[in-house]
């Protein structure tokens, strides 16, 4: 029996694990992949979460992270706009942070397991998790933690799952010139691609884009060609990059739609409670502070000063939607705008106009740097 079993560990389950492995509870993280991996995202995480990773120990500029402080927006017709970001932000490839923080959880002792999740069970005020290698486990809590989409959400029934996911996303690591202290977000006809250095001298080019957009071309190079390098910008960062990746890594089903941070009694964390366009920069801080949020409320509740599971679902419920409702709500209607080739236009001309703008919009997608408590 553990106190908690944590399903996926990403940004979010893995630091939910160490949080609860530095309380002394008996923790359990079941992850179905190795490390350390490469994954599709734009690499940039904002300040806001160095309080936090300190405190579960991983300094990021040790592991090479590279300090951005400007950013750069272009729109699929070139208009290019300029700004500084007043929080900012470190680039680290995923590659490099999630094992960093696996490291760390195996030395805080909790219990890793490489296997699926398929089904979870809540019974007799308890769970039982079932994997794809016919383990069973049990706990007291579990903490969904397996991003954006599994085949446990189907399991689940959640509603999201069956609604339209008409995102693709393409991502990869190439040497070139490119300023260590920049973040860039250049548009291009159905999407847009994110581009900013992470350790060892390396650009990560990560872009997204509409299904519908990518499928009347025969390949991703055929669409970057035709599509993606209209952007300039993108055609010469690309075109003078050596790739790193002997090819791009793509992710297909990328949804956006709302989703319950509680869902059959489960704690869900990260992107399996709810996601963020990336056009804002801010799914990882999300995950990670959702993982903190999570955290303090499971330890309060295994020590009694929750009196009862109900409260302790209502309390994260208000928290999660406190944190990051208006954030997701201000992310998605920013993708709308950006998504609408005209409007982009127009948008870049009124925050050219109005620079102090941006920075109100950006604040409005981010949160405040994390309080230890
Ligand atoms: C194209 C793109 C670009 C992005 N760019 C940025 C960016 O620049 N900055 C930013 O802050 N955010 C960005 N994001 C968002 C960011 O990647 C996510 O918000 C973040 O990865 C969420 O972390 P997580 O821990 O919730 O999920 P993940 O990191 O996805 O971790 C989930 C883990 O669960 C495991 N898992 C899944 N199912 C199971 C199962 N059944 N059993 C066991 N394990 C399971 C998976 O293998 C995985 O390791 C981007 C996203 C996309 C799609």
């Amino acid at each position: 029996m553990f106190d908690v079993i944590i399903i996926g560990g990403g940004l979010a389950g893995l630091s939910s694990a160490i949080h609860l492995s530095k309380y002394g509870f008996k923790v359990l993280l079941i992850e179905k992949n190795s490390y350390p991996k490469h994954k599709v995202c734009g690499e940039y995480i904002s300040n806001e979460v160095l309080p936090y990773l300190e405190f579960l120990g991983i300094d990021v500029f040790q592991l090479g992270a590279q300090k951005i402080n400007k950013f750069e927006l272009s729109t699929p017709k070139n208009k290019l706009l300029k700004s500084d970001l007043s929080l900012g932000g470190f680039g680290i490839s995923r590659y490099t942070l999630d094992n960093a923080l696996y490291e760390k959880v195996r030395s805080c002792h909790v219990k890793t397991v490489k296997d699926s999740v398929m089904d979870v069970q809540f019974l007799n005020d308890g769970f039982s998790v079932a994997t794809k290698n016919n383990n069973t486990f049990k706990s007291k809590i579990v903490i969904g933690a397996y991003g954006k989409r599994s085949a446990l959400d189907v399991s689940l029934q959640r509603k999201f799952i069956k609604e339209k996911s008409p995102f693709l996303a393409v991502k990869t690591h190439v040497k070139g010139d490119f300023p260590n202290d920049l973040v860039a977000l250049h548009n291009f006809k159905g999407g847009y691609c994110g581009v900013s250095k992470v350790e060892n001298d390396t650009i990560n080019l990560c872009y997204i884009t509409d299904f519908e957009a990518f499928k009347a071309y025969k390949d991703i190079d055929a669409f970057q060609e035709q599509v993606v390098f209209k952007n300039t910008y993108l055609k010469s960062i690309f075109k003078n990059a050596a790739p790193v990746f002997e090819k791009p890594l793509t992710i297909s089903q990328v949804s956006f739609s709302n989703k319950r941070p509680i869902e059959n009694h489960i704690i869900m964390c990260g992107d399996t409670a709810g996601m963020i366009h990336p056009l804002c920069g801010n799914g990882m801080s999300m995950a990670i502070r959702s993982a903190q949020m999570a955290s303090q409320l499971i330890i309060e509740y295994l020590q009694g000063k929750i009196p009862s599971r109900y409260t302790l679902e209502k309390a994260y419920q208000k928290s999660w939607n406190n944190a990051f409702g208006t954030r997701l709500k201000v992310g998605h209607v920013v993708a709308k705008l950006f998504s609408k080739n005209q409007l982009a236009e127009v948008l870049l001309t009124v925050l050219n106009r109005f620079p102090a703008l941006l920075p109100k919009i950006i604040k409005q997608t981010h949160g405040k740097p994390m309080v230890i408590k």
